[in-house]
């Protein structure tokens, strides 16, 4: 039996809790968190529970 520990992203903007969670073992790339509250979206890796937040990217989204 593996346990894992769960952890929730937090906005990087505000610091908030977001609705997400990510485990010890979960590894995310590129990952586009987006924070309703804020409107902001942020480019996230993630890590063995760290978060490392991607400066200076722009995205744009598909409006059809
Ligand atoms: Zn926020």
């Amino acid at each position: 039996m593996v346990s894992a520990i769960l952890e929730w992203i937090h906005c990087p903007v505000c610091g908030n809790k977001t609705r997400l969670q990510i485990r010890t073992d979960t590894e995310l790339k590129n990952f586009p968190l987006y924070y309703p509250k804020c409107k902001q979206e942020s480019l996230i890796d993630a890590k063995n529970l760290q978060i490392t937040v991607i400066k200076g990217f722009e995205e744009k989204h598909r409006t059809d």
